[in-house]
């Protein structure tokens, strides 16, 4: 009998005072004692609202009761039905928004902590050699592109490989996973976590290319010479900035260059990585999203004296998941609610020295429901700075659209698609922050897995035709 009255398990962490001083995962998991316990407490629900609030479906009342049986191999196959990236996933998915959200002992009890659960499954099958990569049953003959190699086009790309294309990954950057591995740090998510999964995806035949620039230097149109269909998850890496005087002096970072520098070149290492990263003594990040809270925390992790959170709602309206909050707040970061930043600072030098701000307060709901600030004026402060990150939000990669004039855009960046999921250009698809603008993880796998499946249909069409 399932026992959910049991304490939640939460898994063991590295104490604020030792993980400020490296980049080291800071959750260390479930052991297997606490994960069978954990598992324990799901009541097997008939119609489970857990796997429904999942983007992808994961079967997890299932999953969790193949490891009750000890069936470590079974309990992995069953979650890599609908997901290849289950430790990723495990770590980074906001689930208290999906599945632990939605689960029935929320109220009473505390959900079942599925996430912990889906992240010991993946890693002790690995560590056990138990996770078997899923293998096509043929080979269809037909060939596909994807660009990208973030959550959204590894499984679409899986997915592809399943039913027996042969599949080939065009990654920009030199190393593979998007955002997993450029944006999000390794304290979050561990490097190796993210080449293991990336690794499955090989296994299952699917080839990466690095290093290569999709549109300018390989056009879609001409990679439909070669390729049967191509499918764009090129993501959401143009960052927004602050539009305020003094944003170009030396010192200010987007979060996505601090990040890139941080967690792909792994310049905390400096100089033993080729990549430097300065801080000083004063760091400020705007914004309140998971970028601002992954930047504030890297930062915080270089030695400056303080590391502040500029944020112009109060922390109720914050975008970033609250147990990043909390970690952040945990590892000293200050938080400066309901402040504006009006005009960044310089010294002769053309050097960051603070930035000057304004209070605020909460006034009208915006049309996302969002109480909107409206400014004090009069209110103007200034806190001292040497470094300035900016992380106000990410808006969908450029490159692609603008060296290929036929495809559709909408209003917002986004590459427009039809109420099939169509692009403008025949055998071409899209998902992921490419398609939604910045968006999730799992968001992304669900475009993905989704895509592959119209893909499937457009080429079904196709080889009857004689391709
Ligand atoms: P991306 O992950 O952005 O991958 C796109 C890839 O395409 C990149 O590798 C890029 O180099 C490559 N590319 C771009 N253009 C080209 C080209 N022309 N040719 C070849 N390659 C190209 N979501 C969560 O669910 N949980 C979190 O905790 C979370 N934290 C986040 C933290 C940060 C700092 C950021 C920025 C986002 C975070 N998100 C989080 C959002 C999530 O990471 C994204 O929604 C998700 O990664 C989008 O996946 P994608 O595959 O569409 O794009």
């Amino acid at each position: 009998m399932p026992n959910p009255s049991l304490p939640r398990r939460h898994g063991k962490r590295q104490s604020p005072r030792e993980r400020i001083k490296n980049f080291d995962e800071v959750s260390q998991g479930l052991s297997k004692e606490e994960a069978l316990l954990e598992a324990d407490r799901c009541l097997n629900c008939k119609n489970p609202k857990c796997e429904a609030a999942c983007p992808v479906n994961v079967k997890i009342p299932a999953f969790i009761e193949l490891l009750l049986k000890d069936d470590l191999k079974g309990a992995a196959s069953k979650i890599m039905e609908t997901s290849l990236l289950p430790a990723v996933c495990g770590r980074v998915c906001p689930q208290e928004n999906y599945c632990q959200g939605a689960c029935v002992l929320k109220e009473k009890f505390g959900p079942v902590s599925i996430g912990l659960l889906e992240r010991y499954v993946a890693s002790a099958a690995r560590k056990a050699g138990l996770l078997t990569p899923p293998k096509p049953s043929h080979e269809t003959g037909l060939k596909i592109a994807c660009i990208g190699s973030g959550p959204s086009s590894l499984s679409c790309a899986a997915e592809l490989r399943r039913a027996g294309h042969a599949v080939v990954i065009f990654e920009a950057l030199h190393d593979y996973g998007g955002v997993l591995r450029y944006g999000i740090p390794s304290f979050r998510l561990p490097r190796a976590v993210i080449t293991a999964e990336v690794e499955t995806v090989k296994e299952m035949g699917v080839k990466f290319i690095n290093d290569t620039l999709a549109g300018p230097s390989l056009g879609i149109e001409e990679l439909l010479k070669e390729y049967d269909a191509v499918y764009i998850g090129s993501g959401a890496g143009l960052p927004t900035m602050a539009d305020i005087a003094g944003e170009n002096a030396l010192g200010v970072y987007s979060a996505n260059e601090f990040l890139t520098r941080v967690n792909l070149m792994e310049a905390y290492n400096f100089p033993r990585a080729a990549t430097p990263v300065r801080v000083g003594k004063n760091v400020i990040v705007l914004g309140g999203g998971n970028s601002a809270m992954d930047a504030a925390r890297c930062a915080a992790r270089l030695g400056p004296q303080s590391v502040r959170v500029v944020y112009r709602r109060s922390r109720n309206e914050m975008p970033a998941r609250e147990e990043e909050v909390e970690n952040a707040i945990e590892e000293g970061v200050i938080f400066d609610f309901l402040t504006i930043q009006k005009e960044i600072l310089t010294d002769e030098n053309g050097r960051v020295k603070g930035l000057k701000c304004l209070k605020a307060r909460l006034g009208e709901p915006d049309e996302k429901g969002r109480r909107k600030p409206v400014i004090m004026e009069g209110s103007d402060f200034i806190i001292p700075a040497d470094t300035i990150i900016v992380a106000i939000g990410q808006k969908p990669n450029p490159v692609i659209p603008r060296s290929t004039p036929a495809l559709k855009m909408t209003e917002h960046g986004t590459i427009a698609q039809d109420e099939n999921g169509a692009t403008s250009i025949a055998g071409v698809f899209c998902g992921g922050d490419i398609a939604r603008g910045g968006a999730t993880v799992l968001l992304a796998m669900k475009d993905g897995i989704a895509s592959a499946h119209r893909i499937n249909k457009y080429l079904h069409g196709k080889s009857k035709k004689g391709k």
